[in-house]
């Protein structure tokens, strides 16, 4: 039976969803393999969170009997976990780690039928991800020079770096940083521009309160760091030959929006493009200029600025001056979902909105009430 015994799952994705289970696997896991501990950062609660739920999901994909999204999530995740030094011996032990502790959790029903489905779904998801992992080719991430720093606005910075090779991603893609402030803290970053075959990119970074990457990137951040980058994810995407296009960007969600607008840039005919660009105070609206510049010779973008608030706290004048020479649409002020549907349902679009999740969700939500399809909107993923 193993893999199609529904019952056995069920009980096995009962016994992953326990108190405390996750972090027994972990703990066992650097038992058996001391040099395991070494690829995580010292604080396993955001691994263990992951970790149980796609345990928790894979299973329930398998008890639906469906195998071709879980097959493709497990070699995704065997091919990003190259880039924390992942070996044959690291799959090894975390199979005897899983096994071990799924049977010590599942004592009083452990029988034939539950232990063929526990070694045949732990076979399954080690299996497909050494498997991925073995067969990438290249080496798994690429190291770069940080050559400028800008302090943007009070919490935005930019970033440009010199990377030793370039990287290849498709322009509104994002890609894992490690930063040296913050070893084996892996978060998501889009580059603002489309891929550079010298090797030059640029990120645009918002510190967010409380963050512990975000902060040291855009407080530390000095020419000469070195970062590295791994594995281009993500889908948004313009069809060029579409409909026209409706952008949303809430502070440095203008990133990867940016980015496909360089890349339209490269023709002359394409489909309509209008990008609300928001912030809270007009002195966060920090790319305006760069903006207006493409505007300027591109007749088939236009751009509204959006402020919560209407004039500029005094810290603004620490900050570079960020007011474009006239051209753009007059700033609006409001939030970006009420403004942004101020203007209609705009459902004849592609629809990009990026930001933090709080404002996705709030535009999206706001689209959709006045009547957008949600399979004409795209975003990246929340967490
Ligand atoms: C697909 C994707 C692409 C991204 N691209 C960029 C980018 O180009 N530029 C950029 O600055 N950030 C980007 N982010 C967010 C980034 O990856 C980090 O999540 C963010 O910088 C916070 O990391 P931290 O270590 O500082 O915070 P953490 O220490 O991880 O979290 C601290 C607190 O901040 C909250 N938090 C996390 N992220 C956000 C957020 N975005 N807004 C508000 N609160 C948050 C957490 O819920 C938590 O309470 C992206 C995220 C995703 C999922």
């Amino acid at each position: 039976m193993g893999l199609d015994d529904r019952e056995a799952l069920q009980t096995l994705r009962a016994a992953v969803a326990g108190d405390g289970v996750i972090g027994r696997i972990y703990t066992r896991w650097f038992a058996i393999d001391m040099s395991a501990r070494d690829l995580f950062p010292p604080d396993l609660t955001r691994q263990r969170a992951s970790f149980g739920e796609a345990l928790s999901w894979l299973l329930a994909e398998m008890i639906a009997q469906r195998a071709e999204e879980p097959v493709a999530f497990m070699a995704q995740l065997g091919r990003d976990h190259r880039k924390y030094g992942v070996t044959a011996q690291h799959y090894d032990s975390l199979g005897q780690a899983l096994l071990t502790t799924l049977h010590s959790e599942l004592s009083d029903v452990w029988d034939g039928r539950i232990a063929e489905a526990t070694s045949d779904f732990i076979e399954l998801v080690i299996g497909v991800m050494r498997g991925a992992a073995d067969a990438e080719q290249g080496p798994p991430f690429v190291d770069g020079t940080v050559c400028e720093h800008i302090r943007a606005t009070r919490d935005v910075s930019v970033v440009r770096l010199q990377l030793d090779r370039p990287l290849a991603y498709h322009p509104g893609q994002y890609v894992t940083v490690q930063v040296p402030q913050w070893p084996r803290r892996w978060r998501y970053l889009s580059p603002s521009i489309p891929a550079d075959g010298t090797g030059a990119v640029e990120f645009h970074v918002r510190s967010v309160s409380g963050g512990m990457v975000s902060t040291a990137i855009v407080g530390e951040t000095a020419p000469g760091d070195r970062w590295r980058l791994s594995n281009p994810h993500g889908g948004l995407h313009i069809d060029r030959h579409g409909a026209d296009v409706l952008l949303v960007a809430g502070s440095t969600g203008l990133a990867p929006l940016r980015a496909l607008i360089s890349d339209l840039s490269r023709y002359a005919e394409n489909p309509r493009v209008h990008l609300f660009f928001g912030g809270r105070y007009p002195c966060d609206l920090y790319d305006l200029r760069t903006l207006w510049e493409i505007a300027s010779t591109n007749p088939w973008l236009s751009v509204t600025p959006v402020s919560e608030y209407s004039t500029d706290p005094p810290w603004a004048g620490d900050y570079p001056d960020h007011q474009p020479p006239r051209g753009l649409h007059v700033r609006q002020t409001g939030i970006l979902p009420e403004v942004v549907t101020r203007y209609g349902s705009w459902s004849d679009r592609q629809i990009l909105i990026c930001g933090s999740p709080d404002m996705v969700t709030a535009t999206k939500a706001a689209l959709i009430a006045k009547g957008a399809p949600p399979e004409r909107i795209q975003h990246d993923p929340l967490a």
